[in-house]
């Protein structure tokens, strides 16, 4: 569990498309599932996972270090999200799977 001042810490970040962990703004685009979205940072190596991608991040997890190999992946599985950026809250209707 993060505590709350962390938490509120590495939002801010994320929301300023930077990494919590070293302040660089590559953020690499992962895999996605529902309201989540992991994102990786090339520098430094961690993982993040983000809820509520498609109206404003509402938590931020951990995911610890990430290989370079996951990061390439990402890289080539979803090329046209690179670097990721926090999408505008002023336009939601951006996912494309239905949802
Ligand atoms: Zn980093």
């Amino acid at each position: 569990m993060t505590d709350l001042q962390t938490q509120a810490r590495w939002l801010e970040d994320i929301r300023d498309s930077r990494c919590p962990h070293c302040g660089l703004r590559d953020l690499i685009a992962g895999p996605w599932g529902g309201a989540s979205r992991n994102v990786y940072c090339p520098h430094c190596l961690r993982g993040w996972n983000l809820h509520g991608v498609r109206y404003g991040i509402v938590s931020v997890e951990n995911l610890g270090e990430v290989s370079e190999d996951q990061i390439a992946f990402a890289v080539a599985q979803y090329p046209n999200e690179q670097p990721w950026r926090l999408k505008p809250l002023e336009t939601p209707g951006i996912a494309r799977n239905g949802h």
